[in-house]
C-alpha cells in the first residue's frame, strides 16, 4: 500500500507557544506520529522552536518563501534562512490576498529548485472558475511555470480548489479523481518517467478526521495538504489515526 503523506499547514493558527505546545503533545504519542509520513509547516517565526523542541523524526517546511535568497527584502523570508524539508508556494491565500501571479509563483518555484528544499506547488480553481467551466484552463495555466526539466528533483503538485479551503465543501471523489487526471496527463506530456516518479499528487480543502478515509481512496492521491484542522492537536491526532499504514 503507497505510504499517504499529511503536510501540516499551520497558517498562522498558532504562536510560538501553542507550537511548542503542539509538539510536545506529538513527543508524547511517538508511536502513532513517527509511523507516517508528516510534514510540519509553521509559521516562519516558529520554525526554530519547533526543530529545538520535536524529538521525533518528522519534516518541516516553510509556508512559502521569498523568490530571493539573500538582500534589502525587508520584512521576507529566504529559503535560506533556515534548513527545511519542504516549502509551500502558489498557496491560493498567497495568489488571493497577496496577489502573486504566476510570474512571482513561477520564481519562487525555481528558488525553492534550486535549494534543499523540496516544492509544494498548490493549484486550484476558484468557485466562479469552476461555475464558468475554466477549471481545466485554470490548471493549465498554473502548471504552465513548471520547468522543462525536473532533473528528477522532488516536487508535490497539491490540487486545492479554492472554493473547498476552509469553507466544509469537499468535492466528490469522482471530481477530485477527474481533476488529478488531468493534472498528471498534463505531468506525463512534460516529464520523462524518471521525473515523473519524483512528482507526487496531493489533494487539499477541508480535510478532517470524519472525510479523510472516503477521500483515501482516490487512487491518484498521494497526500493531503491540510489547513485548519491540522493546527488543533486532537483533531489532527484523529486525521492521522484514519490513515492506515
Ligand atoms: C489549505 O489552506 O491549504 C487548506 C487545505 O486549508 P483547510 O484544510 O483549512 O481547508
Amino acid at each position: 500500500m503507497k505510504k499517504i503523506t499529511i503536510a501540516a499547514n499551520w497558517k498562522m493558527y498558532l504562536d510560538e507557544l501553542g507550537s511548542i505546545d503542539f509538539i510536545n503533545k506529538l513527543n508524547a504519542e511517538k508511536e502513532l506520529f513517527s509511523s507516517h509520513d508528516i510534514i510540519i509547516f509553521p509559521s516562519h517565526a516558529c520554525i526554530r522552536s519547533v526543530k529545538d523542541y520535536l524529538k521525533l523524526d518528522l519534516k518541516i517546511g516553510m509556508q512559502d518563501c521569498d523568490l530571493h535568497k539573500k538582500g534589502a527584502y525587508t520584512g521576507s523570508t529566504s529559503i535560506n534562512s533556515i534548513r527545511i524539508d519542504s516549502c509551500i508556494v502558489g498557496h491560493s491565500e498567497r495568489r488571493l490576498v497577496y496577489e502573486e501571479n504566476n510570474d512571482i509563483i513561477a520564481e519562487k518555484l525555481k528558488t525553492i529548485l534550486s535549494s534543499e528544499a523540496d516544492p509544494i506547488l498548490c493549484i486550484g480553481e476558484t468557485l466562479e472558475q469552476k461555475d464558468s467551466n475554466l477549471t481545466k484552463s485554470i490548471i493549465d495555466n498554473q502548471l504552465s511555470i513548471l520547468p522543462k526539466d525536473l532533473h528528477q528533483q522532488n516536487l508535490t503538485i497539491a490540487y486545492e480548489p479554492v472554493w473547498a479551503i476552509g469553507s466544509g465543501d469537499v468535492p466528490t471523489n469522482k471530481y477530485i479523481h477527474e481533476m488529478l487526471s488531468y493534472i498528471k496527463n498534463r505531468l506525463k506530456s512534460l516529464y520523462s518517467t524518471a521525473d515523473l516518479d519524483n512528482i507526487k499528487l496531493f489533494y487539499g480543502g477541508s480535510v478532517n478526521a470524519n472525510n479523510i478515509n472516503e477521500l483515501i481512496s482516490v487512487e491518484l492521491i498521494d497526500g493531503f495538504l491540510i489547513g485548519s484542522a491540522s493546527a488543533n492537536f486532537e483533531k489532527f491526532k484523529d486525521i492521522v489515526k484514519q490513515i492506515k499504514l
